[in-house]
């Protein structure tokens, strides 16, 4: 029997809106959104490129590969979702492949990227960069990308985000970030796409408290994070996204709540691995 493959995922970003990297909120890490996932000797696939996508390639970087191979896929192109892109270290060598994949069209996601690095926002542009760029655009109905499946789906977020559920042949992940809860038939679909995941990783960016005073703003809440989690029988599920003003000791209180809710609840925290 051959050894059976697992993804090993390990969170770089894990909060909202703007890196906060002050000295509370560093227990869980004040970089934005940026996930990893190995499988086997497959290339690299990586889920968002905020701030937490810097660490990430220092690690490629040091690792000291005759060639770099990689797979990023955006969820949408707010800020805290691409600002590491310019800062990602292994774009600025010859040996590296990366390929970005989003839903929308190769020409826009290619325009949408090229857009944040150039003068006067940044001095490099994307196309004098080192590496062999590539842009491809997500099959809405599901694709295959290095021997994992990958389907994604629609969030309900300003501007429009998409999840992914990545299913191997033993493993199912669901990254559903940037998502505000209240819309029946995306919120029917999320539970769908998350079912039976061995993690979900949801946007737990407020407090229902919070929440009552920001409608419309495109995020949810840890309260409907844990009644996803159960609807769709997930094993485990991850607060993700947190809010910029969610320090430590929030996030502790705000764990030890969903916890009673949804007892298999973590909070997010950068530098978490784990495999499946
Ligand atoms: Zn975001
Ligand atoms: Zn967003």
């Amino acid at each position: 029997m051959p050894e059976k493959r697992r993804i090993e995922i390990t969170l770089w970003g894990v909060r909202g809106s703007i890196p906060t990297p002050v000295a509370e909120n560093l227990g869980y890490g004040g970089n934005t959104s940026c996930v990893s996932l190995c499988y086997g000797d497959s290339p690299l696939m990586v889920l968002d490129g905020g701030s937490g996508l810097r660490a990430l390639g220092n690690m490629v970087n040091a690792q000291g590969l005759a060639k770099i191979e990689l797979d990023l896929l955006l969820t949408h192109f707010h800020w805290d979702h691409i600002q590491g892109i310019p800062f990602f270290a292994p774009l600025f060598r010859p040996n590296c492949a990366m390929r970005f994949h989003s839903i929308e069209s190769r020409d826009r996601l290619k325009q949408i990227l090229q857009e944040q690095m150039r003068p006067p926002y940044f001095p490099v542009q994307m196309p004098a960069v080192q590496a062999d760029i590539r842009y491809l655009q997500a099959d809405k109905k599901g694709f295959e990308l290095n021997g994992l499946r990958i389907r994604p789906f629609r969030l309900t977020h300003p501007d429009g985000a998409h999840g992914y559920r990545i299913e191997s042949p033993d493993a199912v992940i669901v990254y559903a970030t940037d998502h505000e809860h209240g819309d029946a038939k995306t919120d029917a679909g999320l539970r769908e796409y998350a079912r039976g995941a061995d993690l979900l990783i949801y946007d737990a960016q407020y407090t229902p408290e919070e929440y009552t005073a920001r409608h419309g703003w495109g995020h949810s809440t840890w309260l409907e994070a844990t009644r996803v989690a159960a609807d769709a029988s997930v094993k485990q599920l991850a607060l993700f996204h947190h809010d910029p003003l969610h320090d430590d000791a929030a996030l502790d209180r705000i764990v030890e709540a969903a916890r009673r809710e949804f007892p298999a609840t973590i909070a997010a925290k950068e530098r978490w691995s784990a495999s499946y």
